[in-house]
C-alpha cells in the first residue's frame, strides 16, 4: 500500500457492472494500491460449490445457468465475511450488491457496523463486448490472475505473470448461452442499482470500453477523490 493514500475512516467502495466490464480485474489493481479487502460475491459462491455447503449446493446450478442466486443466500455469505476482521478498514464489493433488496440489505449492514459508501462506481461497457471479454476471459489457478486470449495474455507464455503458476482455469458461466442470461440480469436487476447510488449522492461513471491501464488510472482518481 502506498502510505500517501491511507484513509481514514473505514469505507466501501462499490463496483456495479455486468458481467465482463472488469470489476474483478479492477478491483485487484484497487487493492494493491489502496490496500482494500476485495470482497466477490462470485468468488465467495464458487468456494462455497466447491465446498459443497448447503448454500453452495443450491447456488450451483443457478450460477451455470447465468441466473442470479437468491438474495437470502448472498447475503448471508456476505455478511458472514463483512465480519471478518480484515474487513473493517475498508472493502472493495465487486459483484454485490446485484439487486434492490441486496442494496437495502448492506444499507443497514453498513448503519450496523458504522461504515460508509464512499462510492459506487458504475463500469460502462457496450453488451455486443461483453460476450468477447467473457468468452476470452481465464484466471490463474493459483492467485487467481485475471487474463483474457486476446486483450491481457502473460508476458511469457502459459506462465502466470504473478506467481510463476503454469495452470489457468476457465468459469464453467463463461459461454454464450450464460452470458446472454447474465446480461439480461444484470439489465432487469442491477442496473437499477445505479439511479439508487446516484440518489445516494455516491455514484460514478466510468467509461470500461477503455483499456484496462486508462480504466484503472480513472478508477485510482475517483478513489482518491472519495477518501480525500
Ligand atoms: P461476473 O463476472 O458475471 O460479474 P461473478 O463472478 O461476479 O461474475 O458472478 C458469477 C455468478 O455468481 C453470477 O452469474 C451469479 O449467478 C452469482 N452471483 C455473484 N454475485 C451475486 C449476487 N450479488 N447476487 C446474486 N448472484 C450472484
Ligand atoms: P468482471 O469481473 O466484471 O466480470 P473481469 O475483470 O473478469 O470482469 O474481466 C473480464 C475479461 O475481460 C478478463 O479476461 C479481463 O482480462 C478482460 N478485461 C477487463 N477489463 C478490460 C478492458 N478494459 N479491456 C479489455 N479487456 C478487459
Ligand atoms: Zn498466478
Amino acid at each position: 500500500m502506498d502510505g500517501s493514500n491511507a484513509m481514514a475512516a473505514p469505507a466501501v467502495l462499490i463496483l456495479l457492472g455486468p458481467p465482463g466490464a472488469g470489476k474483478g480485474t479492477q478491483a485487484r489493481k484497487l487493492t494493491d494500491r489502496f490496500g482494500l479487502v476485495q470482497l466477490s460475491t462470485g468468488d465467495l459462491l464458487r468456494a462455497a460449490v466447491a465446498e459443497g455447503t448447503e448454500a453452495g449446493k443450491q447456488a450451483e446450478a443457478v450460477m451455470k445457468a447465468g441466473g442470479l442466486v437468491s438474495d437470502d443466500i448472498v447475503i448471508a455469505i456476505l455478511r458472514d465475511r463483512m465480519s471478518q476482521p480484515d474487513c473493517a478498514a475498508g472493502v472493495i464489493l465487486d459483484g454485490f450488491p446485484r439487486t434492490a433488496g441486496q442494496a437495502r440489505a448492506l444499507d443497514s449492514l453498513l448503519a450496523e457496523s458504522g461504515q460508509e459508501i464512499a462510492a459506487a462506481i458504475s463500469l460502462e461497457v457496450d453488451d455486443a463486448a461483453m460476450v468477447e471479454r467473457v468468452s476470452g476471459r481465464y484466471t490463474c489457478a493459483k492467485c487467481g490472475e485475471g487474463y483474457h486470449d486476446s486483450f491481457k495474455q502473460p508476458e511469457t507464455a502459459g506462465v502466470c505473470d504473478v506467481c510463476g503458476s503454469t495452470e489457468f482455469k476457465r468459469r464453467p458461466d463463461d459461454n454464450a448461452d450464460a452470458v446472454a442470461t447474465r446480461l439480461e440480469a444484470y439489465h432487469a436487476e442491477t442496473a437499477p442499482l445505479i439511479a439508487y447510488y446516484s440518489d445516494q449522492g455516491v455514484l460514478k461513471t466510468v467509461d470500461a470500453m477503455a483499456d484496462i491501464d486508462s480504466v484503472s488510472d480513472r478508477m485510482a482518481g475517483i478513489v482518491q477523490d472519495a477518501f480525500a
